[in-house]
């Protein structure tokens, strides 16, 4: 995944004007503590089915990039795993974009990344944006082996997860005609940063936000998927998205509940993490949130396996695929359009 960090802002203390985001990197920042537990909004609509979704199929989707290897940015495995995801997007009907852009590795070395875009029903206006980083980080740096801290993550989890959900639903949406106005971003150069520092993270998302594919590109709102796919996963409120996407982060969370993916889904706040979603709200002003395996009750909140060799197919659940995929894929259809 990528980002790593989290900060420990109050979502309160969040105002767009001065969304200078402390720090990436660190994780050892204080938490928050765990606010109760809150109610959220019950709408009266009534009860509805989840949209259709292959688990199996977005398993395969992590499986084929993990078996790339690492996607670390100027690799050949990464550029193969960007050429095969707009390979199949292009198969299931999608007209698709590619965004290269001028940046910088883990090691501060000039490269050059790469935007994915695909998108449904191009012509509506009233769009969703969807997106989640491809690249894996260069370093294990959270691992406990001293040894495996120089190499490189597979990043099933942190990277394959949420790209693997985005393209089943971009695959669904295809095969049910449906007629919203969707785009799939598929964000480069996400996880490079250096730990305890803001430097080096989210640069596909801020070059996108900055240049979108689109002149003067609105959306309704953006979601982001990141770290979407491990066993047992918790996603709570995360802060920037508490803040500035309030009304869309708990339509998702509400229809988790009603489909019965509560477990998942919990209704807590959550640190404020730098991720992709930061950007396009900061320069675009679109309410964007972040879906992410993040729990403050834990000593790492994401899990484990975060920047670890762990970080491999063995930890990624069908379940937690399909608990994010019906769920977004539900509220994008039902509740949000
Ligand atoms: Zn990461």
């Amino acid at each position: 995944m990528k980002k790593t960090i989290k900060i420990s802002i109050t979502a309160l203390s969040l105002t767009l004007g001065l969304l200078s985001l402390p720090s990436c990197g660190s994780s050892s920042q204080s938490q928050e503590k765990n606010s109760e537990k809150e109610t959220v909004e019950k709408t009266n609509t009534p009860k509805f089915e989840a949209i259709s979704f292959d688990a199996d199929s977005a398993f395969r989707f992590v499986n084929d990039q993990v078996a790339f290897g690492h996607r670390v940015p100027n690799t050949p495995e990464h550029k193969a795993c960007g050429d095969w995801i707009l390979s199949k997007l292009k198969s299931w009907g999608y007209d698709t974009t590619e965004q290269n852009f001028k940046g910088t590795d883990y090691y501060g070395k000039a490269i050059t990344g790469r935007n994915l875009i695909a998108s449904l029903n191009p012509q509506a206006k009233n769009r969703i944006l969807l997106l989640a980083h491809y690249d894996t980080r260069a370093v294990a740096d959270h691992d406990a082996n001293v040894s495996n801290k120089t190499k490189p993550i597979l990043g099933a989890d942190d990277g394959a997860s949420g790209v693997a959900v985005l393209m089943e639903l971009a695959r669904q949406a295809q095969k049910r005609n449906s007629s919203l106005g969707l785009d799939f971003l598929f964000v480069d150069m996400e996880d490079g940063g250096q730990a305890g520092s803001d430097e080096g993270w989210c640069q596909g998302s801020q070059y996108w936000a900055e240049t979108p594919h689109i002149k003067g590109y609105k959306a309704k709102c953006a979601i982001l998927l990141d770290m979407v796919g491990a066993k047992n996963a918790k996603f709570c409120w995360e802060a920037y998205s508490k803040a500035y996407a309030a009304p869309y982060l708990y339509t998702i969370w509400d229809t988790a509940s009603k489909l019965g993916w509560g477990a998942y889904f919990i209704n807590k706040d959550g640190s404020g993490l730098v991720d992709d979603h930061v950007p396009i709200i900061k320069e675009l002003k679109i309410p964007a949130l972040d879906i992410v395996n993040y729990d403050n009750a834990r000593e790492n909140g994401f899990g484990r396996h975060w920047h670890t060799q762990g970080d491999n197919l063995n930890i990624i659940s069908k379940e937690t695929l399909r608990a994010v995929g019906e769920t977004v894929g539900t509220a994008i259809e039902t509740k949000l359009k």
